[in-house]
């Protein structure tokens, strides 16, 4: 059975060029045209994952984000216009697995989509224990239940800032590269858009706050490599 996307997108060029590259890769093809429906289709079809288009003439497509992720964990790449939008898509707690900044290679949607329908396939046969947890200092992560609490307090993680944190907890005392950590969260196995590690990174120490040892343990340990950025 080919999996389905559903195409969130009010242009109709964008949307044709977008469902004829992706029916080429053999995968079935919704699209939707605005918020409203766009809603109504990821609830009706239930599609493996939703290409969502940013600016959207009725619902925002961040609010589109929030509300599918309310109900569903369908993996979602968001489509954006300006690179000023990245932090908000991924910063605003809204849930988006990846995003593209337009203008983009329609060959780079579909390894994104792959990449992504792949690492969700291996999520739901959960190679990690069930019920590892770990401690470091007053952090505590737990896999099973995907809750992260700092001293006792319990911090709401994203999904792909929770596996970020799991990876950096599970090699601490080395050092991940931003291409490491792309591809063992991400799972990309090309050099991807590292940027994106950056703003997850970001986010991770702004909400695990600085009374965090992961904070001060990323400087001589899980530093990603390649600038002063993450210290
Ligand atoms: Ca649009």
């Amino acid at each position: 059975m080919a999996e389905k996307i559903l195409v969130v997108e009010d242009e109709r060029n964008i949307a044709s060029f977008v469902a004829m590259y992706l029916k080429n890769a053999r995968y079935q093809v919704d699209i939707a045209r605005d918020g409203a429906e766009a809603l109504q289709k990821a609830d009706s079809i239930n599609p493996d994952l939703v290409v969502l288009d940013l600016m959207l003439p009725d619902i925002d497509g961040l609010e589109v984000c929030r509300q599918i992720r309310s109900t569903s964990d369908v993996p979602i790449l968001m489509l954006t216009a300006r690179d000023d939008d990245v932090d908000k898509i991924v910063g605003l707690e809204v849930g988006a697995d990846d995003y593209l900044t337009k203008p983009f290679n329609p060959r780079e949607l579909v390894a994104r989509i792959k990449s992504i329908l792949r690492r969700s396939s291996q999520t739901a046969r959960s190679s990690r224990p069930q019920e590892a947890a770990m401690d470091h200092g007053n952090l505590r992560i737990d896999a099973g239940r995907r809750e992260v609490t700092v001293s006792g307090r319990h911090v709401q993680l994203a999904p792909k800032e929770f596996d970020l944190l799991w990876e950096l907890l599970d090699h601490r005392g080395l050092v991940l590269t931003r291409d490491q950590l792309l591809e063992r969260v991400w799972g990309y196995t090309f050099a991807g858009d590292t940027r994106t590690v950056d703003v997850h990174v970001r986010q991770l120490r702004r909400k695990l706050g600085d009374d965090c040892p992961v904070a001060t343990v990323w400087g001589v340990g899980y530093k990603v490599a390649d600038d002063a950025a993450v210290t």
